[in-house]
């Protein structure tokens, strides 16, 4: 296990990736993007359940049954087209002041309900909820544990994760993949994950049946909340800055995601209203 993990890390950082097939070294889906992941994406996804479960036991769920139904809807339509057949998908409305969302390894998701005034429609919760797993089956968060545990803990990094019970992998898939609400510390996504993300995402909810130019109206709307807010909750307040730039990307990549939604045989437009 070792020198495998060991041969891969060396590869990724020596630039010498050839196929991207390696333990250490993949590709980052759709962008092809160089990553250097440690742990094998199986363990990740155990990580992932294990933590999901812990979370369902903190954080009440919504008893709105409608904008739960609608979290399903949404997450069922986005899983169809992830390409992640390794997943056992989960979508969940947690009761939550806090505008939050994520996706752990694995397919599980959850939505704050503090987010959906911003959403507003069916078609902006696809925004958030596409963006969330576009993070999670980019790896994103494997690539964050990678890179905070560093190359020589390589081996470390594997121990923990494979003995289950070190301290050392308490909440380290929370804090990576943005779910470690009111504790614990929180990585932010870089620029480079985000961008990833953003792109990732635009094209999910458009194969989804959502109308994508949704996606820059809801940026808009959250920029506004963001510099207005003096609480910065994980992911979606500290760590998702909503600048000139990311619209001008999103304004970049909407045309190639409308297309793929103007031929796609199911569209629903924006959804439901959320209230
Ligand atoms: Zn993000």
């Amino acid at each position: 296990m070792s020198g495998v993990v060991s041969n891969g890390i060396a590869g990724c950082l020596l630039g010498s990736c050839m196929t991207g097939t390696g333990s250490g070294c993949k590709s980052a889906p759709l962008t092809g993007r160089k990553q250097l992941l440690l742990l094998p994406e199986s363990q990740e996804i155990a990580m992932g359940q294990q933590e999901f479960g812990k979370i369902l036991k903190e954080e009440p769920l919504s008893q709105d049954q409608r904008l739960t139904n609608m979290v399903q809807r949404v997450g069922t339509r986005l899983a169809v087209v992830a390409g992640k057949p390794s997943y056992q998908w989960d979508f969940r409305l947690i009761r939550s002041e806090t505008p939050n969302a994520f996706c752990l390894p694995g397919g599980k998701v959850a939505v704050y309900d503090g987010i959906l005034p911003v959403c507003q429609t069916e078609a902006g919760l696809a925004v958030v909820m596409s963006h969330e797993i576009s993070h999670a089956i980019a790896r994103h968060g494997g690539e964050r544990m990678s890179q905070k545990m560093g190359v020589n803990a390589a081996q470390t990094v594997v121990d923990y994760a494979f003995s289950g019970t070190s301290g050392a992998t308490q909440g380290m898939v929370r804090s990576a993949y943005g779910a470690a609400s009111q504790y614990g510390v929180i990585l932010p996504y870089s620029r480079k994950h985000e961008s990833e993300a953003d792109l990732m995402g635009i094209q999910l909810m458009a194969k989804a049946g959502y109308d994508p130019s949704e996606a820059p109206r809801f940026w808009g709307r959250f920029g506004l909340i963001a510099t207005s807010s003096a609480e910065k909750p994980p992911e979606w307040l500290s760590t998702h800055p909503s600048d000139q730039r990311r619209a001008m990307d999103l304004a970049a990549v909407l045309p190639a995601a409308s297309m793929v939604y103007e031929t796609n045989p199911a569209r629903y437009g924006l959804g439901e209203p959320i209230s």
